[in-house]
């Protein structure tokens, strides 16, 4: 299961009304398109928030009342990090601010990732407070782990990628909890309160052992907890720089010793989130001519491929949407059809026969 995160889109202006994936060349996605199934599935199911959680959740086979609702205790879980139903997480951004308290960046601004690992544990000097633990993520994220606690401990804030351009501390950015670099203002931000879930095994959903490919930790920490395989791939960066050959190759070895195997692909939702639709239409060009090609000239004759999505993210909005996503089905016995839209959980059924 090829999952390319975020790949719906709307009709872009600076794509010629097209979206990412109609301007895209694509040969060899064009060719699967000709000789295998496709149709649509209900990824984000009614009520549910549209993410990454209930889009792949929804498609690996999570019942619908299991999907989480936070994203931190999952994003531990990539960590090795699994927290108790009385454990707290937060999301804690790197977030940059100008000299009014308008949000600029939810993502580090202008720092390296070296800097932005720096800069966080110097304002995690200020901000700690006993029993809370700062765990390092990738770039400007990181996650706050309270653990036993008996309510939460932090104000949290709506989603920072939604909240660029507010005004968010009125004349405070002098404050001492606040570090200058060149021209901005940077603070941690804490959002998106999650306690300890637990989800389904694999295993015990479909009868098949289970590996993923995944660098974002989100996805990797849903495959952690559905107790699924989950190396770390060098070269995979959870981003549009990632290298998507390493990808394939591990998810063309791990094919050799489980029966399920996801390769999640990130970079497309992180290009529409810095709305640049033309960088999200060159990554999946990518995605065509290096990640697909290798796939379909070493994937055994055995084995079914699906491309499919977990949501709409808008490359001129930097939103997502839970409309049904596109997928497509090939290899033996799946018939070159149209199928009518179909639930999300239906996915892995339709790989394994
Ligand atoms: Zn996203």
């Amino acid at each position: 299961m090829v999952l390319i995160d975020g790949l719906g889109d709307r009709p872009q202006e600076k794509l010629h009304g097209k979206t990412p994936f109609e301007y895209a060349k694509t040969p060899v996605w064009d060719g699967l398109e000709k000789t295998g199934g496709r149709g649509r599935f209900i990824t984000c199911p009614k009520g549910l928030r549209a993410d990454s959680v209930t889009g792949i959740c929804t498609l690996l086979g999570v019942p619908e009342k299991q999907i989480p609702i936070g994203r931190a205790a999952l994003e531990a879980a990539a960590k090795g990090v699994f927290l108790a139903p009385k454990d707290f997480a937060y999301r804690c951004n790197l977030a940059a601010f100008d000299k009014n308290g308008i949000l600029v960046s939810s993502s580090g601004g202008t720092l390296t990732d070296a800097e932005m690992k720096q800069v966080t544990q110097k304002l995690w000097e200020n901000e700690k407070r006993d029993g809370l633990e700062l765990i390092l993520l990738t770039g400007y994220r990181n996650l706050i782990i309270k653990r036993h606690g008996v309510t939460s401990e932090i104000a949290t804030m709506p989603p920072p990628h939604q909240n660029i351009g507010g005004l968010l501390f009125h004349g405070e950015m002098e404050l001492n909890n606040s570090i200058k670099i060149n021209g901005l203002y940077y603070r941690l931000y804490f959002w998106d309160e999650s306690q300890g879930v637990a989800l389904p095994f694999f295993q015990d959903l479909w009868k098949m052992t289970g590996a993923a490919v995944a660098q974002a930790e989100i996805v990797h920490g849903i495959a952690r907890m559905m107790e699924m395989k989950a190396p770390f791939v060098p070269g995979a960066t959870g981003e549009t720089d990632t290298s998507l050959g390493a990808k394939a190759f591990a998810a063309l070895d791990l094919l050799e010793q489980y029966g399920f195997v996801l390769l999640h692909v990130n970079g497309t939702d992180e290009a529409a989130h810095r709305r640049n639709p033309l960088e999200k239409a060159c990554f999946l060009e990518q995605i065509d001519q290096i990640l697909l090609q290798i796939i379909l000239s070493k994937l055994p004759k055995d084995t079914r491929l699906m491309i499919c999505s977990d949501h709409d993210s808008c490359s001129d909005t930097g939103e997502h949407r839970g409309m049904p996503q596109p997928f497509w089905v090939w290899g033996p016995g799946i018939e070159t059809k149209n199928y009518k839209t179909l639930p999300g959980g239906c996915a892995v059924k339709l790989l394994l026969g």
